[in-house]
């Protein structure tokens, strides 16, 4: 089921070649890939879910899903509609009730009647208007020319006028009440309806009557024909799909789960106001199967009753990030490609080495060793653009070239926003990218998800009037009291100097941008004031980052790729990284050649690179060698 990548068959794959990027795929281009035609199988990864939406379609079960954007939620669900039975497929129609035009009869019939019965009302109609009207003519005859033989024209035709706007209005009139108003037309649908009602509102939700601005004078529109079906109700024997299920407000939800447990659900005008809120319809069938999405934030949020309510009738499902690597999901991957290039229809078939690198940013954006993205939405997005490039310049292929240039151009804000950012700093000459100088350290922040920034931190140790205090602005201030407060520890067994009776400040050089995250610049905050306390200068052509622990080990971070990235694009050598985040670093390949990157899992290693000033910094690094050392094995028989 999907797991297979069918290829034409003058299409082979290399066993022996298996390790190269495209899992040993022999083709020219994307075109020689066979895309599947269930959408079910062409969704890569999620094995689970993909098996439970199988099984949920079988049982016909509401599913929630919870996971990233773009990793296939939407997919699926319109995949479970091509699953269901089409044949179950029912059309409703709204009928005028003589007895009560303000509650309009709903009936049902099997897809395809509803146009029929229509249809022949409305010849019906036509019929009765050609008699009526046939009728009228003669009178008006009668009347004209009675108003010509007694030469009182113009009153008369006043008259005559009268009449004939009375005979419309009620020949009109009777039609509009006879027609039925077909709600939900199946007639055409080929597979059981999908309906995404991620975002809507309460009217396109749950339906509504439209407002009436004449509601009298033979003027109105009958209640029945301002009928309008909600994506509950078109939805009925097929999927509705709500993303985000948490914004939808309260009390949307609360009728949502309403309409799931009674599997019908009047029609109402939604604002209180209009004319439509008199109107209440006989229930409408909404027998859908539910598919809710969100993040994990949308499980906190949503209304706890359809919560569980789903749970008890259902399945929830946690949706992959990333998948392992290997040569059988690349060709998966190369089918991506193919898939995507059909489903656009314009963008031209992908050479093999356009589809490699597109591999190659699948396995970088995984942000881990040995795994490629699941994040679909945004690598669809790169197929997109590297096609429509090669598109405008007329080429029949879509080359590596292409895929080159889109990556660099389908940046997002905040990279673009980083780029900006460290364009300006060069302006002002910010970040400093050679010398030493004491107390000051090149740290690295991730912006937004995917675009790393350099934060320089200074740090100034001051002897204090007071007990000592930790004295930083903005949102980094806990972050910076807490690395000083674990690199103390460390301090008071080497060095002389109390740090405790010391203001130590600590600035972060133009953090203002937001999105810091704190954690990752603790070695950095260490550095700066080990630096200042000594008073021994820091290397200003390499940066950092690490977290740290109170017994001085270097702990990993996130982001490290992007920020190591930062680092090179500011004009740096070096870059000190966790090295347990070694195994994450995926740089591109530009990059390798600008920049040195030395893994460690020490404070001591850290100022081992970045201190200078020969004899003080190695009195210190010994000292502190010994000093954690033997700290660690008191620590250890404590
Ligand atoms: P979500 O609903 O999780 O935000 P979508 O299902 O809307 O994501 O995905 C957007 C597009 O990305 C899909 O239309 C499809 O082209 C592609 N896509 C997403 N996930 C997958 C997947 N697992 N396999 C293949 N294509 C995918």
């Amino acid at each position: 089921l999907g797991s297979e990548v069918h290829v034409d068959s003058d299409v082979e794959i290399d066993e022996e070649e298996e390790d190269n990027l495209l899992g040993g795929l022999q083709i020219n281009s994307s075109a020689d890939i066979e895309v599947p035609d269930r959408l079910v199988d062409q969704v890569i990864g999620q094995d689970h879910a993909r098996d439970i939406i199988l099984k949920a379609a079988k049982q016909r079960r509401h599913v929630m899903m919870i996971g990233s954007p773009g990793t296939g939620k939407s997919m699926l669900a319109k995949a479970m509609s091509q699953l269901l039975p089409k044949e179950e497929l029912q059309d409703v129609l709204v009928y005028h009730n003589p007895d009560d035009g303000n509650e309009p009869k709903v009936r049902t019939v099997p897809a395809g009647k509803g146009e029929q019965i229509v249809d022949a009302h409305k010849e019906e109609a036509r019929k009765r208007n050609q008699m009526r009207s046939f009728l009228m003519w003669i009178i008006i005859a009668v009347v004209f020319g009675y108003a010509i033989l007694i030469a009182q024209a113009l009153l008369l035709g006043i008259i005559a006028a009268g009449v004939i706007y009375l005979a419309f209005k009620y020949m009109s009139r009777g039609s509009d009440a006879m027609v039925p108003n077909l709600l939900v037309n199946n007639a055409d649908q080929q597979v059981a309806p999908f309906e995404d009602a991620t975002g809507a509102h309460a009217g396109a939700l749950l339906g509504d009557v439209r407002h009436d601005p004449f509601q009298s004078g033979g003027m109105e529109t009958p209640s029945h024909d301002r009928v309008e079906a909600g994506a509950i109700h078109k939805s009925n024997k097929g999927v509705l799909f709500v993303d985000e299920i948490n914004t939808l407000d309260i009390r949307s939800q609360q009728k949502l789960m309403t309409a799931i447990q009674e599997g019908e659900f009047a029609i109402t005008g939604q604002s209180e106001r209009s004319s439509g809120a008199m109107v209440q319809t006989e229930p409408v069938p909404t027998d859908f199967v539910m598919v809710a999405a969100g993040n994990l934030d949308a499980m906190e949020n949503m209304h706890p009753a359809l919560r569980s309510r789903i749970k008890g009738y259902g399945y929830e499902v946690y949706m992959d990030d990333t998948i392992e690597d290997s040569p059988e999901m690349r060709r998966k991957y190369a089918r991506f490609v193919a898939q995507e290039v059909q489903n656009d229809g314009r963008l031209p078939p992908f050479t093999d080495e356009a589809i490699e690198e597109i591999i190659l940013e699948a396995r970088r954006r995984a942000g881990r060793k040995g795994h490629l993205t699941l994040k679909f939405r945004s690598l669809g997005g790169l197929v997109r653009v590297s096609g429509d490039i090669a598109r405008a310049e007329s080429r029949e292929r879509t080359r590596r070239e292409d895929v080159l240039q889109a990556k660099a151009r389908s940046r997002s804000i905040e990279q673009q926003l980083a780029d900006d950012y460290i364009e300006r700093r060069k302006d002002y000459e910010l970040t400093v990218n050679q010398g030493d100088v004491v107390g000051r350290v090149n740290g690295l922040a991730v912006m937004g998800e995917d675009s790393g920034i350099v934060l320089p931190v200074m740090a100034e140790v001051t002897p204090s009037q007071g007990p000592g205090e930790v004295i930083a602005t903005g949102q980094l201030k806990e972050m910076a009291q807490e690395a000083v407060q674990n690199v103390s520890a460390i301090i008071k067994k080497f060095s002389d100097e109390d740090i405790s009776e010391k203001d130590v400040h600590i600035q972060f050089v133009q953090a203002g941008e937001g999105g810091v995250d704190g954690d990752s610049a603790s070695i950095t905050v260490a550095t700066a004031v080990i630096s200042a306390l000594e008073g021994i200068p820091v290397r200003q052509d390499m940066a950092m980052t690490g977290s740290l622990s109170v017994r001085g080990d270097v702990l990993p971070v996130g982001g490290v790729t992007h920020k190591i990235e930062a680092a090179a694009k500011s004009g740096l050598d070096t870059v000190i990284i966790p090295k347990a985040n070694e195994q994450d670093v995926m740089i591109e390949d530009e990059y390798k050649e600008q920049i040195e990157i030395i893994p460690v899992s020490h404070i001591s290693e850290v100022l081992d690179v970045a201190l200078a000033g020969e004899p003080a910094k190695d009195s210190l690094i010994d000292r502190l060698k010994n000093i954690t050392g033997s700290a660690l094995e008191q620590r250890e028989v404590g």
